[in-house]
């Protein structure tokens, strides 16, 4: 038997973060320094500022929130030296909140000062310049949006591909579920499995994406891990099941945008924990959502009853599914035993 979970005890935990979206993890604080630098040059501009845009009072779902990014962050954040003050900030905040790895994932963008290949560049030199390398390693997983013609998906593995040997890990599918059609990407996850690299999909976040067809057509792709998995029929997740695919499960992003109907409680982690697939807790956009990877432990620990000891299990399971190298496995693995070693008893 061991103490209860508390905040301290979550934030000490050896946490691998598998599923955070570069944009959406800035917090509002920092965008609204890079929005004060740019209004100082140019008092004319007419974009809101981001304390207000992203109010901690404001409800979001998926109406309001992929406009967010397309037609906000993004125009914020389109020039390198915005796009180097929010990643070191970014990162900063996992290595704070005790993140020990990080895959960080993002869309392949261009803007009037900047390629799609500068801006996976600018990324890159970040993490190789981030001062804490040692304490938290990021790789780079890059992103298909669903609203992509196939000519850009491809466009984005073949990046990935140049950049492989820099840190790019995997790609990703992601953007708003309502919209694409996913039946034309099969060529561009075809060609980044050839090359090696991993592919995480986001799976039925909402019952449009949720079609029997749609998931058998991405479970054709042939991922290694798949997110949020809320709407899955019984059929398939036998299939997820029996392939042992990770799961990144995004709590607090799944109550708060009501992906989920209820709270925590009604969240579906326990019932892919009982399948025995590899399940990971991961923010989504903690910039958005205001809830740290730590805080997201803490959440599952009182919403479920979970003990220390579960906890330690879950980071376990996290490094398990991780699209690093066998090293960077072992480094985690020596964290997660040094942390069931250290873990309080009950006084
Ligand atoms: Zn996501």
């Amino acid at each position: 038997m061991t103490a209860r979970v508390d905040a301290a005890f979550a934030k000490n935990l050896p946490k691998v973060e598998l599923h955070a979206h570069l944009t959406g993890s800035i917090t509002p604080q920092c965008l609204h320094e890079i929005w004060t630098q740019k209004k100082s040059g140019d008092p004319s501009m007419t974009l809101q500022d981001p304390l207000e845009a992203m109010s901690k009072d404001k409800v979001w779902d998926i109406m309001t929130f992929f406009p967010l990014f397309s037609k906000y962050i993004y125009e914020l954040c389109s020039t390198p030296a915005s796009i180097v003050y929010s990643i070191n900030a970014v990162l900063r905040d996992f290595k704070e909140d005790g993140v020990v790895y990080l895959e960080l994932r993002t869309t392949p963008r261009s803007s009037s000062s900047m390629s799609k290949d500068d801006y996976i560049a600018t990324i890159l030199s970040c993490i190789d310049d981030f001062p804490h390398r040692n304490v938290m390693t990021t790789y780079l997983i890059l992103s298909i949006d669903r609203r992509n013609i196939p000519e850009e998906a491809m466009e984005v593995v073949d990046l990935a591909i140049q950049y492989q040997s820099r840190g790019i890990v995997g790609v990703d599918l992601c953007g708003d579920p309502s919209k694409g059609d996913i039946s034309t990407f099969k060529e561009a996850f075809h060609k980044a499995k050839l090359y090696g690299l991993k592919i995480t999909l986001h799976f039925a976040e909402v019952p449009a994406s949720s079609s029997l067809l749609e998931l058998k057509t991405l479970l054709s792709f042939r991922p290694d891990r798949l997110g949020h998995v809320v709407h899955v029929p019984d059929k398939i997740k036998a299939q997820i099941k029996a392939s042992k695919l990770g799961l990144e499960l995004c709590v607090s992003c799944n109550v708060q945008a009501r992906l989920i109907e209820g709270g925590v409680a009604d969240h579906h982690f326990m019932s892919w924990i009982k399948t025995g697939c590899p399940v990971i807790l991961c923010t989504d956009d903690v910039g958005i959502f205001d809830s740290t990877l730590s805080n997201e432990y803490l959440l599952v620990a009182q919403a479920f009853n979970l003990s220390r000891d579960d906890l330690i299990d879950l980071c376990d399971q996290a490094v398990e599914a991780i699209f690093g190298d066998r090293h960077e496995k072992q480094r985690l693995c020596a964290l997660v035993k040094e942390a069931r070693e250290n873990r309080m008893p009950i006084d």
